[in-house]
């Protein structure tokens, strides 16, 4: 089992879609390790997207991803950075097929409904750097589900 970091992103939030995401994660097997809702400071996305700050878009992403609150979300599950990367599509939306969530609900290239780690060398890193140690959980499954 690995934990990956997801972030639903404020097109997920404001269009009203982070019910519909979380529920395809679900479905697909991820348990839920850890959530929460903020506002993404200047400094955060600095370190989030380290690796983009020199690229011309990078002001109009922070832009983006300050424009509404964003939801954290630790997802445990075998293989689940790459499981999750697969059930979110690629970068671009309008390249993401039709049954992925990009594919389903993106816009484009930036506006793409959520960040996944991309591997879990980062997945590390990104859980570290959205949740504290208390805010992730560990807790046995033994309570009655409908079956
Ligand atoms: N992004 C963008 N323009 C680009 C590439 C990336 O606006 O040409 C944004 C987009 O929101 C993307 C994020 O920057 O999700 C991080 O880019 P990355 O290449 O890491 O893609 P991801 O891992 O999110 O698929
Ligand atoms: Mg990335």
């Amino acid at each position: 089992m690995d934990t990956t970091l997801v972030l639903l992103k404020p097109d997920c939030v404001a269009g009203r879609k982070v019910g519909e995401v979380v529920k395809r994660f679900e479905e697909a097997g991820f348990q839920i390790r850890g959530a929460k809702m903020f506002a993404a400071s200047a400094e955060l996305l600095k370190g989030h997207y380290a690796h983009l700050i020199d690229k011309p878009f990078f002001p109009e992403l922070e832009v983006f991803m300050q424009s509404t609150p964003v939801v954290a979300l630790a997802l445990a599950g075998d293989n689940a950075v790459e499981r999750v990367r697969t059930i979110i599509g690629p970068t671009d939306s309008k390249k993401a097929d039709k049954g992925t969530v990009r594919g389903d609900f993106g816009v484009d290239v930036m506006v793409n409904i959520v960040h996944a780690s991309d591997s879990n060398e980062n997945a590390a890193i990104e859980l570290k750097r959205f949740f504290a140690p208390g805010e992730l959980f560990d807790y046995a499954m033994g309570y009655r589900t409908k079956p």
